[in-house]
C-alpha cells in the first residue's frame, strides 16, 4: 500500500468517527418550564448519563411557533410545557412523535399521558377554590358549579380567559357534562365576578386576601409559593386565605399536568426518551414536585410538607388529552359569556 493511500484511509476513518461520537451525547430541550425549576435535574441527568442537555426556555406559544418554523431542521428533541392543552396543540400541529417506553407507561398513569405516547405528564397541579377566612365559611362551598349561585355575586376573582389554565378548566367541564351545561356555568360565573379579570393566579389570591373579592380560583402551586415565599407580604396574604378542594362529592378537583414530548424530527430520540424516563424516576419525581409545590405523577412518591398540610383530595381522573380536544369550544363559550 502506498503511503498516500494509507494516509487517505486513516483520514477517512477519522472523519467518519468524529460526528457520530458528538451526536450520541446530547439532547436538545425546548422548555416552557422556567430554568430554575428544571436545571438542577438536568445537571443530575448529565452527571449520571454523560448526556449533555442544551436548554432553551421560553413561553409555550413562542416555542411552538419556533418548532413550526424550524420544521425538520429543528434542533429540538424534547418539548416541556406546563399544560396538557399546549401539548395537544403541539400534537395537532404535527410537531410531536409517539414514543413507546415501558418505564414511562408504568410510571405515568394512563389519564396523565396521550394514549399513543405523543406526550407524558411529569407533574400534577390542581386548579381549585380559595376563600377569604373571615368572610367565607367553607361549609358554603362545594363544587365549581356552586360558584354560579347568586350569593357569590361580585365576590369571585379569576384571571382572564386567554389563560390556558382557565381554558382547560372549562374544557374539563365540557368533557364531563357537555356544552350546554358548561355554557350555563360560565355565564353564571362571569355574572359573579368581583372585577374585570387581570393579573395571574397569585394576584387573584392576593385580591381575596385584600378584600377585593372573597373567592379566588387558582392553581395550587401558586398558593404554595406564597405560603413559602421570601416576601413577607405574600406569606401574610396566604394566611388570610384557605384552600378548598372542589368537587369532592362528584368528579374530583380539576387537575392538569406539566409534561414532556419527543419532537417529530428529534435527531437524538433515544436520549430524549432517556431524559423523560429520568424525569419519572422516584428521586426526580420528588424533587420536581417539591421545587414547584406540585404533585408527582407517579404514585407512591412522597409529597412535600407544604402539600401534606393541604390534606388529601380526590383528583379528577379525566383523560387529559380531552382538555386539548375541547379547548376551542371552551374558548368560544368564554368569549360568548364576555369573560375577558
Ligand atoms: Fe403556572
Amino acid at each position: 500500500m502506498s503511503i498516500l493511500r494509507a494516509t487517505t484511509l486513516l483520514l477517512l476513518a477519522t472523519i467518519s468517527i468524529v460526528p457520530v461520537a458528538q451526536a450520541a451525547q446530547e439532547v436538545n430541550l425546548y422548555s416552557a418550564r422556567k430554568e430554575k425549576l428544571i436545571k438542577p435535574l438536568l445537571d443530575r441527568f448529565t452527571q449520571q448519563t454523560g448526556i449533555k442537555v442544551n436548554l432553551v426556555t421560553g413561553k409555550a406559544n413562542a416555542l411552538l411557533q419556533r418548532l413550526k418554523s424550524e420544521g425538520r431542521n429543528t434542533p429540538a428533541d424534547l418539548l416541556l410545557t406546563t399544560d396538557a392543552g399546549n401539548l395537544y396543540r403541539a400534537q395537532q400541529a404535527e410537531l410531536l412523535q409517539a414514543v413507546e417506553s415501558k418505564t414511562l407507561e408504568s410510571s405515568v398513569p394512563a389519564h396523565y399521558r396521550e394514549p399513543e405516547g405523543h406526550w407524558y405528564g411529569l407533574s400534577v397541579r390542581a386548579r381549585t377554590i380559595f376563600y377569604a377566612n373571615d368572610r367565607v365559611d367553607p361549609k358554603e362551598l362545594g363544587s365549581y358549579a356552586g360558584l354560579t349561585d347568586p350569593k357569590w355575586k361580585g365576590r369571585i376573582c379569576i384571571r382572564s380567559s386567554n389563560n390556558i389554565y382557565n381554558q382547560s378548566l372549562v374544557a374539563s367541564m365540557i368533557a364531563h357534562q357537555g356544552v350546554a351545561k358548561t355554557e350555563e356555568w360560565v355565564n353564571g360565573l362571569v355574572k359573579n365576578f368581583a372585577r374585570r379579570p387581570k393579573g395571574g393566579d397569585r394576584d387573584q389570591i392576593r385580591a381575596a386576601a385584600a378584600g377585593e373579592c372573597d373567592i379566588a380560583i387558582a392553581n395550587t402551586y401558586y398558593y404554595g409559593a406564597m405560603q413559602t415565599s421570601s416576601k413577607e407580604r405574600d406569606r401574610a396574604a396566604a394566611k388570610e386565605v384557605s384552600l378548598f378542594w372542589a368537587n369532592q362529592d362528584s368528579t374530583g378537583t380539576h387537575v392538569n399536568i406539566s409534561g414532556g414530548a419527543v419532537t417529530r424530527y428529534a435527531g437524538n430520540k433515544e436520549n430524549a426518551i432517556k431524559l423523560l424516563e429520568f424525569l419519572v424516576n422516584d428521586e426526580s419525581q420528588r424533587w420536581y414536585g417539591e421545587v414547584n409545590n406540585e404533585y408527582p405523577v407517579k404514585s407512591g412518591v412522597e409529597i412535600s410538607g407544604t402539600l401534606k398540610k393541604w390534606g388529601e383530595f380526590k383528583a379528577d381522573t379525566l383523560d387529559l388529552h380531552l382538555l386539548g380536544k375541547y379547548n376551542a369550544e371552551a374558548v368560544r363559550i368564554m368569549d360568548r359569556a364576555g369573560w375577558r
